[in-house]
Order: C-alpha cells, then structure tokens, then sequence
C-alpha cells in the first residue's frame, strides 16, 4: 500500500527490470487477462481479470478489486504499478468472494453475499485499502444453471413440481450429486501471492477458507466478520444457521 513505483525510466533499460504483474502472476500459475481503472460508487479502484492457467473462463474472469493509497489515474505503468501496490504488506484487508449472481447484483435476500460485498467494499475504502476478490464459482462451485436446480428443491419444487419436503440449501447441492461446497481457493491464494503480500486480514466466517488459503501459503493474521444488524432475512438467517452447523465463526 505505501510502496511506490520505481517507474520504468530510460536508465533502467538494459537492466533488470521488476516484474510486473503479468510475470507475477504467471509465476503463481495464473493466467493474466487485462487490467484497467474502474470507478465504483464515485472511487477508482483497479479491477485485474485473471484465471488459472487451464481454465476457460472466456470473458468472465475471476476479477481482483484492488483499493490502495495511490492516485491510479497518474501511474505510467499500470502493471508495474500494480505488482507493487500490495508488495510485503501486512495485515492486507482482504475479502474472496464467490460470484452470487442473485446476491451481489439482484438483492437477493436468500443468503447474506450481496451483504458480504457491499461490506467489504465499503471498509477497503474506510480504511484506504484492500484486495477484493471477484471468483468465477457461482452457487458454492456448482454453477448458475445447477443453482437453479437447488433453489428449487430449497422451495419444494423437484422439476418444477410440488414437493412436500423442502430441502436446506446443503441437502439440495446433495440431492443433485454435488459436494456441499465445491468451492476452491487456488486461484485466489496464487492472485496474493503474485501481489507478494506478507499477510492479510481475512473478512470471513469461514475457517475452511482460511484453512485453505493457509495451505495454499497465505499468512492469515486475523479474521474479520462484518455484518448489518437486523438486515437478514428468515431465509438468510436460515443459511447463516447452516453455516454455523458447518463450523462458520461469526461475532454476531
Ligand atoms: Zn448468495
């Protein structure tokens, strides 16, 4: 967050230039797809579009949202720029998110994502930086149409007929063949590790998320658990209870 650019000037050619994000990245075994400045809720934040190298995720990439202390519209080498925003920071405020089509984007109030990202986004800006990260893996890993499939059986239906049992959200990914969370969080640890940070702050409830990022060689310092007070549905709260049963941590 406080490591400025070297810049690329005319005596730097011919030595050893610093690595920029597309090489960084590349080192982690990630794939880098484009990167530019967005402006979010009257913000500029730099949104990267990357996938791991044998995915073919077309033209919805995993997106990292990055929010730090330099003016982005200024910087000459965007890429550069970049690879060393983040580079040895500590206690990086840090949220991976997976894409909840109905919650991020529709206001779904069937589980607490949109919640979950608007929160985050909002706290990277309060405190002047963090990582956000955008993944592809819709519904728990199951994807939009499946996700379809299991909302159904949550509201009773099985093939767009009436059911009498109504299935939790864990027994619908079940009932279709599915683990009940096919998430994974390879891509996201190799995306840190590319920006070369030293440790992160992870808003999460989930020691699962943690345990493996750790695996995958991110220092989690500490886990943060934002939340709205009273904002949660009867069906949200249901799936917050599923969570818990599951072994989510939540200071609510
Ligand atoms: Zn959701």
């Amino acid at each position: 967050m406080t490591t400025q650019s070297t810049g690329t000037s005319d005596a730097t050619i011919g030595a050893k230039f610093p690595m920029t994000i597309i090489e960084k990245l590349s080192d982690a075994g990630l794939r880098f797809i484009s990167a530019s400045p967005v402006e979010l809720q009257r913000r500029i934040w730099i949104c990267v579009g990357f996938e791991e190298e044998g995915e073919r995720l077309g033209q919805h990439p995993h997106l990292a949202f990055l929010y730090g202390g330099r003016d982005w519209l200024r910087v000459h080498d965007l890429h550069q720029a970049i690879a060393d925003e983040f580079s040895g920071a500590e206690n990086v405020l840090t949220r991976v998110h997976s894409e909840c089509l109905l919650g991020d984007a529709f206001g779904s109030t069937m589980c607490d994502c949109g919640d979950q990202m608007r929160l985050a986004m909002e706290e990277m800006e309060s405190q002047r930086g963090g990582v956000f990260l955008y993944l592809r893996q819709e519904g728990r890993g199951i994807g939009m149409s499946n996700k379809l499939d299991a909302l159904a059986l949550q509201y009773g239906f099985c093939q767009g007929e009436r059911k009498h049992h109504r299935h939790s959200s864990d027994e619908a990914n079940l009932a279709l063949g599915f683990a009940i969370d096919e998430r994974s969080y390879n891509g996201a640890a190799g995306f840190l590790n590319a920006l070369g940070i030293a440790s992160v702050q992870l808003i999460t409830g989930n020691p699962g998320k943690i345990g493996d990022l750790e695996t995958a060689g991110i220092r989690v310092s500490s886990a943060l658990d934002l939340w709205t007070k009273g904002g949660s549905s009867e069906r949200a709260t249901a799936e917050i209870e599923e969570k818990v049963a599951r072994g989510y941590i939540y200071q609510r």
